[in-house]
């Protein structure tokens, strides 16, 4: 089965859609805020998604493009700018970020009410609490609404993630346990990484390597989820080498048009939390 994201996030529109009306009634200058350093080919082909998706269900959006070079302080007065105006409903920087930037003091210049895509420590700590009020980075919360708007069953299932990081690997991690899953994170000092995803019941990638992982990674009767976004001669692919993989396994997530058309969904849902 492919697993595609266009058909969960369609859903997730519609909702949104009614909520931005209501909202614009009251303040039509209702608006998310971008933050994009650079031009990394991955944030602009992610703002573009989202900038779309803000015009389909009627949002605002500002996007502020600065150097890379930019030092934190200037960021964090941009982003405080911002962050103060009653019209804006939430605040997304692109990460990685640029080196010289830590990400924690960046976090924390984002209120916690603005903080759509869980940066701010507060919002780190809530998520690892359990709180009902948390929300998680976007990324992993999309592959969450991927799975369930499919029916994968997680409750006691082997979940294997490959990738460790703060944006994806760690708060996936969480989101899976208070599901009851049983959950592996693997990562590039992981010894004999097959032997581990083989034998996950669901294989959720995210390493940012063309086409690294073939069919002898998974199990027959496995899911297989892949985040990763590459960019190579041939357009953008992922992890997973989806030709071989596909007719193998039990289900399997395209990219593009997999977990980051979700992505988008969620962010903008997070934007619009409790705001009506
Ligand atoms: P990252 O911080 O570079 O993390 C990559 C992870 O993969 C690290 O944990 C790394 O291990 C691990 N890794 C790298 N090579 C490996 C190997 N050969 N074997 C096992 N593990 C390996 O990247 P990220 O920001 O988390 O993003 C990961 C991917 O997701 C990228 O392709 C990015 O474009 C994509 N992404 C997609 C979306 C979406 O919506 N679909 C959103 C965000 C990011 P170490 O920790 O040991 O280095």
């Amino acid at each position: 089965m492919k697993l595609e994201g266009a058909k969960a996030a369609a859903q997730i529109k519609n909702d949104l859609s009614e909520q931005c009306k209501k909202l614009n009634q009251k303040n039509s200058d209702s608006k998310i805020v971008i933050f994009r350093l650079g031009n990394n080919p991955d944030d602009i082909s992610y703002e573009q998604r989202i900038l779309k998706n803000c015009r389909e269900i009627g949002l605002g959006t500002k996007v502020v493009s600065l150097a890379e070079s930019i030092t934190q302080d200037d960021f964090i007065k941009e982003i405080t700018h911002y962050d103060k105006q009653d019209s804006v409903l939430g605040i997304l920087i692109f990460r990685p970020l640029p080196k010289h930037l830590d990400e924690r003091i960046i976090g924390e210049a984002i209120s916690a009410e603005r903080d759509i895509d869980c940066m701010n420590p507060l919002n780190l700590k809530k998520l690892l609490l359990g709180d009902l009020t948390r929300i998680a980075p976007c990324t992993p919360e999309a592959v969450m609404e991927l799975l369930k708007f499919y029916d994968i069953p997680l409750k006691s299932k082997h979940v294997v993630i490959v990738n460790r990081s703060m944006v994806l690997g760690k708060p996936l991690a969480l989101l899976l346990l208070e599901e009851d899953a049983t959950v592996t994170i693997c990562h590039s000092k992981t010894e004999d990484l097959i032997r581990m995803t083989s034998q996950a019941d669901i294989v959720i990638t995210g390493i940012g390597k063309p086409k690294f992982f073939g069919k002898e990674y998974f199990k027959s009767d496995s899911t297989v989820i892949d985040v990763g976004i590459n960019f190579t001669q041939e357009g953008m692919c992922g992890d997973v080498d989806f030709e071989s993989v596909n007719e193998y396994v039990s289900a399997i997530t395209p990219v593009p048009g997999g977990v980051g058309t979700v992505t988008s969904m969620v962010l903008l849902k997070h934007a619009l939390r409790g705001k009506e």
